[in-house]
């Protein structure tokens, strides 16, 4: 018989096709080890969540897993009700509805910052190129960095280069934003520039999954956040409730580090 769908178990086990995101008995393994274990978590459209947790603890698994730039060995991903299968069609649909912006840029190097926005919009979208270019300058200026289009990436400091790579990712105007630790790698005067940014965009309504340590970035953005240890979840919280009351043993003495 099939399990009444109004029990709090079957319906906890069940993704939620409303969700942006829905991760259900999420696993990962590299070779033997185990990276992520049994991951439940939901992304609402519109949410800002944030993601913490002691350096290995498995957050950027979680992301590379949601956008399957590393596949999972069990349970399951929906995106926006579609679930996300080793199968190009799959990848593909669910790429189509995320942007992701990497610790350390990944720009494309050897094509300026306007080719590297361009050549998304090329590739992804098959739009022409007068419009391509248009698209593509209008984001750099909503980044402010649209004085350095001509320019290489190599040129340019590390917190324009990221602002890069956000405009380039929004060019193709993806439903979800997924970034991972977008400001580890800048300079203290270069992380303001983005986060200001990433404040703007997650007040434009986006729905965002950001990995970071910026705490004062979480506490005026995030609706919720998460808290990872050893590959599992620990904390899931509104954001009032995760930093002013966690239950956690080891969330509390991460805040005690960081704050
Ligand atoms: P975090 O982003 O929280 O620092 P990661 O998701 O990068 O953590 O890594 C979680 C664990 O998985 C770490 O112990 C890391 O060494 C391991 N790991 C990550 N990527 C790989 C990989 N490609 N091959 C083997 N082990 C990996
Ligand atoms: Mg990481």
């Amino acid at each position: 018989m099939p399990a009444n769908p109004e029990t709090p178990s079957a319906s906890a086990s069940r993704p939620d096709s409303q969700m942006a995101i829905s991760v259900r008995g999420l696993n990962k393994f590299y070779g033997a080890f185990h990276a992520l274990k049994n991951i439940d978590m939901d992304v609402a459209n519109g949410e800002i969540v944030i993601v913490c947790g002691p350096s290995g603890s498995g957050k950027s698994s979680l992301i590379r897993c949601i956008n399957h730039l590393e596949q999972h060995n069990a349970g399951t991903i929906h995106v926006n009700g579609t679930e996300l299968v080793a199968r190009p069609a799959s990848v593909i649909k669910v790429r189509r509805d995320l942007g992701m912006v990497f610790q350390n840029f990944n720009l494309f190097p050897h094509m300026t910052v306007l080719a590297n926005c361009i050549f998304a919009l090329r590739l992804a979208l098959h739009m022409p190129q007068a419009e391509s270019e248009k698209v593509a300058r209008d984001h750099l200026e909503q980044v402010n960095v649209l004085d350095q289009a001509g320019k290489y990436p190599g040129e340019l400091s590390g917190g324009q280069q990221q602002r890069v790579a956000i405009a380039r990712a929004l060019c193709l105007q993806p439903r979800i934003m997924l970034f991972d630790e977008p400001t580890s790698a800048l300079d203290p005067e270069s992380v303001g520039s983005v986060l200001r940014i990433m404040e703007k965009l997650a007040a434009s309504g986006i729905t965002m999954v950001c990995v970071t340590h910026e705490i004062g970035f979480a506490r005026r953005v995030a609706h919720r956040c998460v808290f990872m240890e050893r590959g599992e979840i620990v904390e899931d919280a509104p954001t009032a409730q995760f930093f002013g009351k966690p239950n956690n043993l080891r969330l509390k003495a991460f805040l005690d580090q960081v704050l």
